[in-house]
């Protein structure tokens, strides 16, 4: 039985947010995404969304952001900053501070707009790279926040939050999709398929192959 409302699922066209889109249509009646353009450096991210919304027959909003070049040094929105892990508990390079605090709040604006109260997200605190507004504690926060704010009861779902990357490979198999992810976009230099070198890339491997599963961008087609 699916829950007889619509939900907003944040899609970037990257590998869980997809993943969460096929979530959200087992359980919500109607589905609708919303995809920030912000000067990502892999910009094929954006185009990628826009195809994987076209392949589940959803409607997508394209929101440009164009404040975070300004408001941070980080190697995604600075093209000329290399893209490096983390190391002795630094975060990476690639960290955009409070970007999913502004995705969230924007999405909730949009779902206010719209009369909708289900906000999906695909955050993940395991797996990850540390990135601290990727946390279970920061997305129930900013919930009561928004809710607050609004002054109604929006529900923020982060069905990946407590997977492993290989979990979440699985899930997508179960859900009927994993084709879906052939479209899906992961590496940082915007190379398809993966690079095998950019952490993102290094991540979305292991998780397939620990899975056991082979990841459809990897198959020539
Ligand atoms: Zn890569």
């Amino acid at each position: 039985m699916k829950t007889p409302s619509t939900a907003l699922v944040l899609l970037s066209g990257g590998q869980d947010s997809t993943t969460c889109l096929a979530w959200a249509l087992e359980r919500f009646k109607k589905v609708k995404t919303l995809t920030f353009d912000y000067g990502q450096r892999h910009r094929v991210e954006v185009e990628q969304a826009g195809r994987i919304a076209k392949l589940a027959g959803v409607e997508q909003e394209l929101m440009k952001i164009d404040l975070f070049s300004e408001l941070s040094r980080s190697a995604l929105t600075h093209h000329q900053l290399e893209v490096k892990a983390g190391e002795d508990g630094q975060l990476p390079t690639t960290f955009v501070p409070g970007r999913n605090l502004i995705f969230l709040s924007l999405a909730a604006m949009k779902a206010y707009q719209l009369g909708i109260r289900d906000i999906v997200t695909g955050v993940c605190q395991t797996d990850y790279s540390g990135y601290p507004d990727c946390r279970e504690e920061f997305v129930r926060s900013l919930e009561q926040t928004t809710s607050l704010a609004m002054d109604t009861q929006f529900h923020f779902h982060a069905p990946l939050m407590r997977l492993s990357k290989a979990d979440t490979v699985k899930l997508m198999n179960e859900l009927g999709h994993l084709d879906w992810l052939k479209e899906s976009h992961t590496c940082y230099e915007g190379r398809r398929p993966a690079c095998s070198k950019c952490p993102a890339c290094i991540l979305r491997l292991k998780g397939f192959k620990e899975a056991g599963i082979i990841d459809p961008l990897e198959v020539e087609s």
